[in-house]
């Protein structure tokens, strides 16, 4: 390799898969490496680097490679699903560690880290992780270990300040994990602001594809405790990426950046629409200057400001319902980042408790044409207004 080289743009490593090619018969495409053992030498050791199938696996390890490169990451480390990656961070500090994390996040995860992690012996205090202050106050000297962000964060998007929020878990002693699903590696690069570890549900944009269920961990610190315990725990409780899986994920990954790249432009243009649309009351989008985080956003955000937005149903609850029920083009479906765009009333999928807004519609863009998009819409909410 040429080292004067300018290092290579994202949309380049991502197209080629770090251009790596099978060494053997030159294939362009590599192979799923499906081997749960592998042959010793003769001399009893070890040298290809390979054990056994559940600490790692080569396929597994190529899509890691490539998900480090986009994050600006040393290391990275895929799981069954981003629940096992988030999870694990968590489950490699040392009880009673304290954790302090959203109000306002992912809610499977909200309601692990309330309702589980306080089993495993660590309690946990939730904050609303825009107001520093609060964070500030949350945080116990000595006794906080992990900081967690989710930034923009589901399903109100709200921007946290990465690099405020690591100066505070740095002063703290704790550690910072920034769930990044929604910004992808290609908008936010959380590390260079000070995260200890990056965490991607997978199975959204870098996939894309809506087709695998999968987890990332990404860290520029791969000789820190926290991360060696983080290995020795994927390994143990056989939370690796199946090969298939990490195979499909690699063919996701090459477009990832057109996909984002397409994505943001269709919510943003979106976004714009709602807004002055008469049955919408308010359109949630970092990338709207109204938006309580746009300044933020606009520091911390590069390229876009992602292709999640949320609309509340000037009519409520009931309209909101009707104008999902009404829609063809938009998927009525959970989950985000995959190619279709879907639609979703969020408080019914999230319960009692939950902090999201009855007259809310989540939505995803995909990469269908926006003013298909925009007209479907538009007809179901007048529809479901008349
Ligand atoms: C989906 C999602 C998760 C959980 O990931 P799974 O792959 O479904 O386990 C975590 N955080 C965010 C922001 C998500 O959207």
């Amino acid at each position: 390799m040429n080292e004067d080289r300018p290092p290579l743009d994202p949309r380049t490593l991502a197209a080629q898969a770090l251009g790596a090619f099978e060494p053997e018969s030159h294939a362009i495409v590599p192979p799923v490496h499906v081997a749960t053992t592998f042959v010793r030498d003769p001399d009893n050791q070890y040298r290809s680097g390979y054990i056994y199938g559940r600490p790692d696996n080569a396929t597994v390890r190529q899509a890691e490679s490539l998900l480090a490169a986009l994050e600006g990451a040393e290391a990275a480390l895929l799981f069954g699903a981003g629940m096992a990656a988030a999870t694990s961070v968590v489950l490699a500090l040392d009880p009673p560690a304290h954790i302090v994390a959203p109000k306002v996040m992912y809610w499977a995860l909200r309601h692990w880290l309330t309702n589980e992690a306080p089993r495993y012996g660590y309690p946990i205090d939730l904050v609303d992780m825009e107001d520093l202050a609060a964070v500030e106050r949350a945080v116990r000297p000595g006794e906080t270990r992990l900081i967690w962000v989710e930034t923009p964060s589901n399903p109100l998007w709200g921007i946290t300040d990465i690099a405020a929020v690591a100066q505070i878990a740095r002063k703290a002693g704790a550690a910072l994990a920034v769930d990044s699903t929604v910004a992808t590696p290609l908008l936010t690069r959380p590390l260079a602001l000070g995260a200890d570890i990056v965490m991607h549900s997978a199975s959204k944009y870098l996939n894309g594809h809506s087709d695998v269920i999968a987890g990332a961990l990404a860290t520029a610190r791969p000789d820190s405790e926290l991360w060696t315990r983080i290995i020795a725990l994927r390994a143990r409780h056989g939370a690796i990426l199946g090969p298939f899986e990490a195979w499909l994920l690699l063919r996701g990954m090459r477009t990832l950046p057109v996909r984002v790249k397409a994505a943001c432009e269709s919510a943003a243009d979106l976004a714009g629409r709602f807004a002055r649309h008469p049955a919408i009351a308010q359109v949630l989008y970092p990338g709207l200057a109204g938006h309580p985080g746009h300044a933020i956003a606009q520091r911390q955000m590069a390229g876009g400001f992602g292709g999640m937005l949320s609309v509340r149903v000037e009519a409520g609850e009931t309209a909101a319902i009707g104008t999902a029920a009404r829609v063809e083009v938009w998927k009525r479906a959970t989950s985000l980042g995959g190619v279709e765009s879907l639609i979703e009333h969020r408080a019914s999928i999230e319960g009692p408790g939950s902090p999201c807004p009855p007259d809310l519609l989540r939505l995803s863009v995909g990469l269908e044409h926006p003013d298909d998009l925009y007209a479907d819409l538009d007809r179901a909410l007048r529809a479901a207004n008349a």
